[in-house]
């Protein structure tokens, strides 16, 4: 209801000109949107994972969106620079995407190149050396593509009792037991792979073929070098994607991904992304100290002069966006009428 209310109104306001006012004011002119995808389906990721995947599709129109409303794409670290220096375009937006997928490579860049838009990707690279998909994501994937079923238990895979996929809750219930497991026995990515393989044998699934797909799979090393030959910026977002409360560990994580990012595309890396959005206070000293010139989180806001370089605002696009509240976030008005929350939570890729 409250929603449809806030639909109803941004419709308003867009029809009365106050996108178009607030896009051209100096207030939007001062500041910098930030926006950030995580997948875009090769299939039917978008409809498992709403809050991770775009169609397509959504993704083009976003990009129509961007070309018709004239914003100013520019490359992440030339709108941070020219942010401090005063001298930032009208309707000033850089594109990010979190994770490094293999769908980037071969659904969203060739859509981003086709429009000339600059891009930033933060790329984790655990999976990068290790071609299989992500542990957690393809067994909650392959749960839900049996949506409605009843499972046997599996005992050599420590899921003892008969188990509800109907659920979201339920099918969550069976991944975290799996997760736990696997942590429990410090299982290498391989030995979860096979775990991985043999809960798609119980559930009828050809698992060969949902590796071949790439499905839930990161880039390569090959594909990494080769779109940041072509220009694609790519940035830090820890190696085994997860931020240790521990500071030797987390510097570790910073110095290990920013190593193999050098290895792939030639260049030290400087900017971050906060895995799964999630950060704490001491974690921008440990960052100041590793050399990073940012950090992008997930919670919802503009980017302004004097705001925290290490505690960057973005636009978290999803599939339960409309066109109208996308719209309204190039335009800046999205942020004034917004309830500010923290996305955390919901954009998890917990690994190794
Ligand atoms: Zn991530």
């Amino acid at each position: 209801m409250l929603r449809n209310a806030k639909l109803a109104a941004l419709s308003f306001l867009r029809s009365a000109g106050a996108f178009e006012a607030v896009a051209n004011s100096k207030w939007r002119r001062d500041r910098l949107l930030i926006l950030c995808y995580h997948g875009t389906s090769l299939e039917d990721e978008h409809q498992w994972r709403p809050a991770l995947y775009l169609a397509p599709q959504v993704l083009e129109q976003r990009l129509q969106s961007l070309r018709a409303t004239r914003c100013s794409v520019l490359p992440l670290g030339e709108a941070l620079q020219r942010l401090q220096a005063r001298d930032l375009p009208p309707r000033s937006v850089a594109v990010t995407f979190d994770d490094g997928a293999y769908d980037f490579y071969r659904q969203a860049y060739p859509l981003l190149k086709s429009y000339g838009i600059p891009v930033t990707v933060y790329q984790t690279t655990y999976y990068t050396d290790n071609p299989m998909p992500v542990f957690n994501l393809i067994c909650s994937y392959m749960l839900w593509k049996r949506r409605g079923d009843q499972l046997g238990p599996i005992p050599e895979l420590g899921l003892t009792q008969a188990m509800d996929l109907s659920t979201q809750l339920g099918r969550h219930k069976i991944v975290r037991i799996l997760v736990e497991r696997s942590e429990r026995e410090n299982l290498s990515g391989r030995e979860k792979n096979e775990i991985a393989r043999r809960l798609a044998g119980a559930l009828g699934i050809d698992y060969a073929a949902l590796t071949i797909k790439r499905i839930l799979q990161l880039m390569n090393a090959q594909e990494v070098a080769e779109i940041a030959k072509e220009g694609v910026d790519v940035q830090l977002h820890t190696h085994r994607h997860r931020t240790p409360d521990d500071e030797a560990l987390f510097r570790r994580e910073i110095a290990d991904n920013r190593g193999r990012i050098q290895s792939l595309v030639g260049h030290s890396a400087r900017h971050f992304c906060y895995p799964s959005g999630v950060y704490r206070q001491e974690f921008v000293s440990w960052l100041e100290k590793e050399g990073v010139l940012s950090a992008t989180t997930c919670d919802a806001g503009l980017v302004k002069r004097g705001d925290n370089p290490f505690l960057l605002s973005r636009f978290v696009d999803t599939t339960g966006r409309t066109q109208l509240e996308f719209e309204s976030w190039l335009s800046g008005l999205g942020a004034l009428i917004a309830f500010r929350r923290a996305a955390t939570q919901s954009y998890t890729l917990p690994e190794d």
